[in-house]
């Protein structure tokens, strides 16, 4: 089981941050890593190094989190949602559902985007569809990749990596759960969430979906984020780090009603 605190963490290489961890089973990593992680500076991987991470580390994911399988209702709404999606913008994107109740969900820089069945269970069509354009945006403005790389040069995996033979991927069961640990860790800044929520906007304005579903959906969020806190479960750091839900539902809907 995680505990709270890195579950919390694990929002914020998702989109919702600190809607999302309550209840979670979202497993994000091995709980392998001891702590005092080694940043170092001079980001030496190439694109083809990080490609290569991400593979592995959706890989990763994918095999320590229930999939959802292809009769379920959840793979089977988000198929319907997302098919004409998959090459969106000149990306090459691939779509699962978890079987989790996190209301979550992210993508990684190799065009992985993962939703959680919990997200799934609050929230319409176009609003899922507005959360998948939003972690579009990330991939598209590189967030995805940055993180990656921040989380590769922080974890323990590049140095255990390195030690062995310089090369960077092929990374061990241990190694890939101290990525995550350090994934985990790197937020997205204000600026890179704003931009991503426009990308969002533009994606639902672009395919013809309800342009008010991003609004709607940071409304859900802020619903959960205030019962989060009035329920005492939590005071998130990412309440602080994170520009709140009920910001971003404002903004979503100005632009919205400006259409
Ligand atoms: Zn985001």
């Amino acid at each position: 089981m995680m505990n709270s605190k890195k579950i919390i963490l694990a929002g914020a290489i998702l989109i919702l941050g600190s809607a999302t961890l309550v209840k979670a089973q979202f497993k994000i990593n091995a709980r392998t890593v001891t702590g005092g992680a080694d940043v170092v500076k001079a980001a030496t991987l190439t694109d083809a190094d990080v490609a290569k991470l991400c593979l592995e580390y959706a890989k990763w994911m994918d095999e320590h989190n229930p999939v959802a399988p292809a009769d379920s209702k959840y793979a089977i709404r988000l198929k319907q949602l997302t098919d004409k999606h998959v090459n969106e913008s000149g990306l090459n994107l691939n779509f699962k559902a978890y079987l989790v109740k996190d209301v979550n969900a992210f993508a990684l820089a190799d065009g992985s985007v993962r939703v959680c069945a919990g997200l799934m269970d609050i929230m319409t069509d176009d609003e899922i569809l507005g959360v998948i354009g939003h972690e579009m945006g990330h991939v598209k403005n590189k967030d995805s990749k940055d993180a990656m790389k921040t989380a590769y040069m922080a974890s323990a995996a590049r140095k255990v990596a390195s030690s062995q033979d310089g090369a960077v991927g092929y990374l061990s069961e241990s190694q890939l759960g101290a990525l995550g640990e350090s994934l985990a860790n790197a937020q997205f800044s204000q600026g890179q969430e704003k931009s991503a929520d426009d990308n969002g906007f533009e994606f639902l304005k672009k395919n013809n979906y309800n342009v008010l579903a991003m609004s709607t959906a940071f409304r859900k969020l802020a619903a959960i984020e205030k019962e989060n806190v009035s329920s005492g479960k939590k005071k998130s750091q990412i309440l602080s780090s994170h520009p709140d839900s009920e910001k971003r539902a404002e903004r979503m809907e100005k632009r919205a009603k400006e259409q």
